[in-house]
């Protein structure tokens, strides 16, 4: 790759940069030049590419998901219901996943992500059913198949109804096993440093679904092995009554004791932070992931999201589980969460460029790297560009802001560590009606039992 020519981008139509209204050049996976207003690249035999009808943004970094749910969305016997009782309805299910529909939700969820501008994503993968041992491995070989750069996370579940939780005996795995697969998977596919594709976090799933002893033993894993933390919290209010009766406390003080509040640690959701709690998390360095259409959809409540801010606690954006959202476009999530917010604080405080910061240098935080999430020198080349062809933008008057206030969901170009990933609109060498056609089957046949 070392030999290949700089590509300028030239003349954008818009760029979410200061200084670059002629565009960048990149070279090597990373980008290496700005180019203001009147100048040119200072790079020798740039190759071009004319973006002269394209909004060119940071590649946007989702920072929570659930892959293997694109197989479960919209499922009749879990509607309406909120978490609690959604979970419950759709754990049978889920415990019917194998190696082969892992695959292709994996795929697909991939797939939306990159065609709607994501450059970069984690997944919390935590249904472990037996014969599916290798399924963060699975994960990993879609992830280098379709150029996606990943944080996934080996999550885990090991307290069952049996013991007080909330799944069935079914989909959970004892802690030996958990935290051997978790060193395992480590060691075979977590790569470091500032051009890492593939990187690999510990996450177990909550507080109701895992014993105080895994959370303990996991956190002090992931120090060992120097990886990143995740799990969700603070996401209902059955929630902080499970942990006040399991547990005498609220859910970020279960959290301390567990050795989790600390900057190697992303949490999903964050909506029942009181102030205390938000300012020891900023103090911590611990970041949250904002789902808004999940919480939305399972009317869960709405983060805080500028109170956090102000607090000192990071923010970034994430779809969520494709059984609770129930797609997994991040462009539109953006849209969702920049909705969501605006009706709490009011329009002096939450604009199209907040939710856009949120998606891109604040998920980088969360995910623990700083070199994505921005067009500046010597940052990775991961962008997303936007054609405003489509009727939905006719008559628009800023480009950077009809993307979130008219609703952009399709990325015409997105190019992940200096290599196009999508082009016009399509990932190459996907066959999108073949892949609809064996996701919908494997969903079938998991729906049915
Ligand atoms: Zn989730």
């Amino acid at each position: 790759m070392s030999d290949a020519s700089p590509i300028w981008i030239r003349d954008p139509l818009a760029i979410l940069a200061d200084r670059a209204e002629r565009g960048i050049v990149v070279k090597d996976g990373r980008i290496i030049e700005l180019v203001p207003a009147g100048g040119v690249p200072a790079s020798a035999d740039v190759a071009v590419f004319d973006a002269g009808e394209h909004v060119v943004l940071p590649g946007l970094i989702n920072t929570h998901h659930h892959f293997y749910q694109t197989l479960t969305r919209a499922l009749p016997a879990a509607m309406d219901r909120e978490l609690f009782p959604w979970l419950q309805a759709l754990y049978p299910v889920w415990a019917r996943l194998t190696p082969e529909a892992l695959d292709l939700g994996v795929t697909v969820a991939m797939s939306e992500l990159l065609l709607s501008g994501c450059t970069t994503t984690t997944d919390h993968h935590y249904v472990f059913p037996a014969g599916l041992e290798d399924a963060v491995d699975i994960e990993v070989a879609a992830a280098k198949r379709l150029g996606l750069r990943v944080l996934l996370t080996r999550g885990s579940m090991n307290l069952s109804q049996r013991d007080g939780g909330l799944p069935p005996d079914s989909v959970v795995q004892d802690e030996d096993t958990i935290l051997g697969d978790s060193a395992r998977v480590v060691a075979k596919h977590h790569q470091r440093g500032a051009d890492a594709m593939v990187q690999i976090a510990l996450a177990p799933c909550s507080p109701f679904s895992v014993t105080t002893s895994l959370m303990r033993a996991t956190a002090d894993l992931a120090d060992k092995l120097d990886v990143r933390l995740h799990t969700h919290l603070a996401e209902t209010d059955d929630e902080n009554r499970f942990c006040e009766q399991m547990y005498g406390c609220r859910p970020l003080d279960y959290l301390e004791q567990c050795g989790w509040l600390n900057a190697r640690t992303w949490l999903a959701h964050g909506i029942f932070f009181n102030p205390d709690e938000m300012r020891r998390l900023g103090k911590a360095g611990t970041t949250v992931s904002h789902c808004a259409c999940s919480n939305q959809l399972l009317a869960s409540g709405c983060c805080p999201v500028c109170d956090m801010e102000e607090a000192g606690v990071g923010i970034g954006i994430g779809v969520d589980g494709s059984a609770s959202n129930d797609g997994s476009n991040l462009m539109q999530e953006v849209r969702a969460a920049f909705l969501l917010q605006r009706a709490r604080y009011g329009v002096t405080k939450v604009s199209h460029k907040d939710a856009l910061r949120w998606a891109t240098k604040g998920s980088a935080a969360c995910v623990g790297r700083p070199e994505l999430g921005e067009i500046a020198v010597g940052k990775a080349a991961d962008l997303a560009l936007f054609r405003l062809d489509e009727l939905r933008f006719s008559g628009h008057g800023d480009p950077l802001a009809a993307l979130v206030l008219c609703g952009a969901h399709r990325a015409d170009r997105v190019m992940v560590a200096g290599k196009w990933a999508v082009i016009d609109g399509a990932i190459p060498d996907l066959d999108v009606a073949d892949l609809i056609r064996r996701h919908s089957s494997a969903a079938r046949a998991m729906q049915t039992g």
